[in-house]
């Protein structure tokens, strides 16, 4: 039987995450790769309690309390996270959440190759076709369903694209190192992991070889043992897209939920892979018409679209500034530690529909009134 309560295409953090919370009985998953988890592209740095709450807590590897900023010239500016964030075995946590869908059917080596809108709607690969009137969009930036759908849906204007390594190195705090020398157009980190290694990568909005830049990041920070084999790939980092096209609920990358200015796509998938879970699970209960689901998720994941733009903004200014601007910015955000204390909140609250964007424009003002 090919019908299913709930389709959703992608097996990641958006998809599993989705799976997670709607607990539908009749739910199918569709993923390209062989396994769960078999291809990592991200740093897979996210906070500890959504890492738990998904039931994925054998998956971290390592915690943090803290990320340390890197200027240009080397100025270092300590944030205190508001929570702790940590970095995770993206295997293990894709195993571990699917554990947790019970009844869900998992296909992998699937790939979805078109859709046919309808109630139930169809989602084709090759020649088998499933049908659902709930299908999710989770395929990351291709967006593979809802690309089908409606045509440039996930054109993205400019490239923008990570990469990194898993190298000899250890640190205790996140390091997030700006300067045009070291990688124009964007920023390098080093995500600790265990056993004396680290997660050692950059990205760039530039068309730069990343390769080339990462091997020189390595030198910089006097990295000699590091793996060959680098992963990556495309971060839709460039606004939100419509969360829902046709019939089709999308989200995580495919609907650009990924925040400008710091390549955060993990938490921000979670926050609305649980919105969508819900509103699937209150219309398999009837409590709710698709219509009305499609409605609302549309809603609620539009009214961060300000807070996005903003964020492109600002992702734009400090991606293109020179290394004196980001010598004074980072400096000035380090002696006065209530601008920064405010930008947090705001980063952190917005998704609550709570946060200030006044103040987070005057913070934004200030740090770059002369
Ligand atoms: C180098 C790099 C580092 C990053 N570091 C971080 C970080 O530390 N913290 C953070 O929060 N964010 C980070 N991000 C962003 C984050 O990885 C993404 O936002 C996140 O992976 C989005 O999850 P997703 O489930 O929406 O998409 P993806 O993780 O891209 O998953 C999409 C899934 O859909 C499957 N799929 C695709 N097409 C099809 C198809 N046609 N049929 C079936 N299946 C399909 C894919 O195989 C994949 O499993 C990073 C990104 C990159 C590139």
């Amino acid at each position: 039987m090919n019908e299913y309560d709930v389709i959703i295409v992608g097996g990641s953090f958006a998809g599993l995450a989705t799976a997670y919370f709607t607990q539908a009985e009749n739910l199918l998953i569709i993923e390209k790769e062989k396994e769960i988890g078999a291809r990592q592209r991200s740093t897979c740095g996210a906070p500890v309690d959504w890492v738990r709450r998904l039931g994925a807590e054998r998956s971290i590897l390592r915690t943090f309390d803290t990320i340390t900023i890197h200027s240009p010239n080397g100025r270092e500016l300590i944030i205190d996270l508001p929570m702790p964030y940590c970095t995770i075995d993206y295997r293990t946590f894709c195993a571990s959440v699917a554990e947790h869908l019970k009844n869900a059917e998992i296909r992998t080596g699937t790939e979805v190759t078109g859709v046919e809108a309808g109630d139930p709607g169809k989602v084709l690969c090759g020649h088998e076709a499933y049908s659902s009137g709930l299908i999710v969009d989770a395929s990351g930036w291709r967006a593979a369903v809802a690309s089908h759908l409606k045509h440039g849906y996930a054109h993205l204007p400019r490239r923008i694209a990570g990469l990194e390594t898993v190298a000899e190195y250890d640190a205790d705090s996140i390091h997030i190192y700006f300067g045009n020398k070291l990688i124009p157009g964007g920023y390098a980190w080093v995500f600790p992991l265990t056993g004396g290694l680290s997660r050692v990568g950059l990205g760039s909005l530039k068309k730069v070889n990343l390769m080339d830049l990462n091997r020189r990041f390595l030198d910089f920070l006097g990295i000699e043992h590091f793996e060959a084999e680098h992963h990556g790939g495309i971060i839709p980092c460039l606004g939100m897209r419509d969360p829902v096209v046709g019939d089709i609920f999308v989200v995580g990358d495919a609907a650009g939920q990924v925040l400008p200015g710091t390549a955060e796509g993990i938490r921000k998938a979670f926050i609305y892979a649980e919105v969508l879970g819900g509103l699937i699970s209150r219309v398999l209960k009837g409590e709710l018409e698709r219509s009305r689901a499609l409605e609302i998720y549309r809603q609620e994941v539009l009214r961060s679209k300000k807070f996005y733009d903003i964020m492109l903004t600002i992702q734009n200014i400090a991606y293109n500034a020179p290394d004196w601007v980001l010598e004074r910015v980072i400096g000035k955000v380090k002696s006065d530690r209530s601008i920064l204390k405010r930008l947090l909140r705001v980063y952190f609250e917005e998704d609550s529909g709570h946060a200030n964007m006044n103040s987070l424009l005057a913070s934004l003002k200030h740090i770059l009134k002369r």
